[in-house]
């Protein structure tokens, strides 16, 4: 949409057979091909298109085709590959450095640590960044047993939302016994404001591939699906080739790397019900059966996918194994909180000066997610909320600023990380609208199974809406909090339990609006 692929076409055709001198070791140089490659998603997205020319780490913002002989003419031409050249950004902001930029400066990125550095179409540039290293050593160095426990010890946890220890569900599954096992990679993201996951599977496909192989071997499952919204075009585009790619390789399929270990992965276009992101809906939608979720026990590792033992990790745990088998679960816990170990990934829109996907420490503040990284508020204006994990999830007030983010902190004050949504309001956001907002969804995507959350959602956004149009009542507050605690009670699966979370934070923390829009009706 910014005009990304015409920049690229032009780079390319300017580039591509130029010869320049590229430093190896301290004095000596060669002459080298300069590459131009398309990436995934770097993250800065409110100032791109981007362009990165490396090894130098420069980092070119906002750039337009009419950029391009600028770029290439003060750095690739001016044969100082070795010095590091300070760009203007047509938008006067000056960086010589990626690292440099607020924006990247206080991030920990690891299971993006390839998006925006890596092509995505191209499997040995994953290879000549570390990829599959992690699969060979579980495989040929490790038992299944001895994966489990690295990962357990690591404290990963789900980072789909619920938060689970990913080693305990993996070990869960690895001990029970049956003839058949699958893992599935859930890449069911429906959250408005969130693409965490979109971006590491388009932007490196072959980390989840190499991630649920690794969950396969360690619990025991032969066959894999990669669950994935068909609205992701994309992503599903580039899993298909890196799917392909691995097979080609000997990555996928019979005896991987001479392992003796057998496994194949297959990908599912779920048809876009948010629904479908819990876990035993989107079994069924697997199997052919309309999406609707199921009671649990039984759970999916004792009888899942066709009443057999089958795991489920999001795209984002799984983009962390690979790193944790290579560097160990003391290093994994070094990062982040002692209950939360590791980093978490955010998608961060709405009215923040720098939108974007981000990755930090779990723990660090929403006060330097919103302003060390996103750069404050946009217009100067003042900051209202942060809705934190879409429309399951809960919105936080300037009280919370200080909080450090993660699964247990959150939960405390009845929110919940989510898959890592964070839409960000400023003072002229009127948060009772927010509230219907959010409800509006939940009950459009409300598969109807149970009654208090296919009539109770109904009612909720009814009442919702007959306050914002200022005919409510103060009663009508007081109902839609009665019933919002009904649904949350009373509901099967996590959409309708955690539904009524947007409008019981904004009626805990905005009460006042809410009677003001109902002392304000006619
Ligand atoms: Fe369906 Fe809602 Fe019941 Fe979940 S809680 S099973 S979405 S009706």
């Amino acid at each position: 949409a910014g005009g990304s692929l015409e920049i690229f076409d032009e780079l390319k055709k300017k580039v591509e057979n130029l010869s320049l001198p590229v430093k190896v070791g301290l004095l000596e140089e060669k002459e080298s091909n300069v590459t131009v490659k398309t990436s995934g998603c770097h993250g800065f997205c409110e100032k791109g298109p981007l362009v990165k020319i490396e090894p130098l780490g420069i980092l070119f913002t906002k750039v337009s085709q009419d950029d391009v002989d600028e770029i290439i003419n003060d750095t690739i031409k001016a044969g100082k590959l070795v010095d590091k050249l300070i760009y203007k950004s047509p938008d006067g902001e000056a960086y010589s450095n990626e690292k440099e930029i607020p924006f990247y400066a206080n991030q920990n990125r690891i299971a993006l640590s390839n998006c925006g550095n890596i092509d995505p179409e191209d499997l040995d540039d994953y290879l000549a960044h570390g990829g599959y290293k992690a699969l060979s050593k579980a495989l040929l160095e490790m038992s299944p047993e001895e994966v489990c426990k690295e990962v357990t010890e690591s404290g990963l946890r789900g980072r789909g939302g619920g938060g689970f220890p990913t080693g305990k569900k993996w070990e869960f599954a690895y001990r029970e016994k049956a003839d058949q096992k699958y893992v599935i990679v859930n890449g069911d993201e429906g959250d408005p404001g969130a693409f965490m996951d979109r971006s590491i599977m388009e932007g490196d496909p072959h980390r989840v591939i190499e991630g649920i192989t690794i969950a396969g071997y360690a619990t025991g499952a032969t066959k894999g699906y990669i669950y994935v919204r068909a609205e992701y075009p994309l992503a599903v585009k580039r899993l298909r080739k890196a799917i392909n790619d691995a097979y080609d390789q000997g990555l996928l399929g019979e005896d991987i790397l001479g392992s003796g270990f057998d496994f194949d992965l297959m990908i599912k276009e779920g048809a876009g019900a948010f629904v479908c992101g819990e876990e035993t809906a989107l079994m069924a939608s697997i199997e052919g059966k309309r999406g609707m979720p199921n009671p649990k026990p039984p759970f999916p590792a004792q009888s899942g996918l066709w009443g057999k033992p089958t795991t489920i990790n999001n795209v984002e745990t799984l983009a962390n194994v690979p790193q944790i088998i290579l560097k160990g679960a003391d290093w994994f816990t070094s990062l982040g909180t002692e209950n939360s170990p590791g980093t978490k990934t955010f998608a961060i829109t709405g009215d923040v000066a720098n939108t974007g996907l981000i990755e930090v420490p779990m723990g660090m503040t929403l006060r330097e997610l919103v302003y060390d990284i996103g750069g404050g508020i946009k217009n100067n204006n003042k900051f209202k909320a942060v809705q934190i994990g879409g429309p399951s999830g809960g919105c936080l007030t300037e009280e919370h600023l200080d909080m450090p983010m993660d699964f247990d902190s959150l939960q405390e004050v009845g929110a919940m990380i989510g898959s890592g949504g964070l839409v960000v309001m400023d003072e002229n956001t009127c948060m009772v609208e927010v509230a219907r907002f959010f409800m509006e969804f939940t009950q459009n995507e409300s598969c109807g199974k149970c009654v208090l959350c296919r009539e109770g959602t109904k009612q909720m956004l009814k009442i919702l809406e007959r306050i914002v149009e200022g005919k409510g009542t103060m009663e009508d507050l007081d109902l839609l909090e009665e019933l919002a605690l009904a649904v949350k009670d009373g509901s099967l699966c996590g959409l309708g339990k955690t539904a009524p979370n947007p409008v019981l934070t904004t009626l805990k923390y905005f009460r006042d609006e809410y009677e003001a829009h109902v002392k304000d009706k006619k």
